[in-house]
């Protein structure tokens, strides 16, 4: 297996958020408003399949990455490590 590059740098520059620094990517989970605005900021952001793929790499337990939030990263995570123990 190759290692796993878990450094953010290399993509973070090209992050939406750092241009849109009023939206909050950590907002209370009951929060469905603040959690709508980051989302939309996730779609348009260019390295987004990077920004989830870390998240899920390093088991992030706050905060929209990729425009998911907490609960849709364990299910994405769940099944991704279900199918990597099917595999090996
Ligand atoms: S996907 Fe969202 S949280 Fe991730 S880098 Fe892009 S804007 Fe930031």
């Amino acid at each position: 297996m190759a290692p796993v590059d878990l450094t953010i740098s290399p993509w973070r520059d090209a992050a939406a958020c750092l241009a849109n620094p009023d939206v909050d990517f950590f907002p209370p989970r009951e929060d469905t408003l603040a959690i709508a605005r980051a989302r939309a900021v996730c779609a348009a952001c260019p390295v987004a399949d990077e920004c989830l793929n870390w998240a899920l790499l390093t088991n992030q337990p706050d905060g929209i990455w990729g425009g998911h939030t907490v609960k849709e990263r364990r299910a994405i995570r769940r099944t991704w490590l279900e199918e990597s123990q099917r595999a090996s």
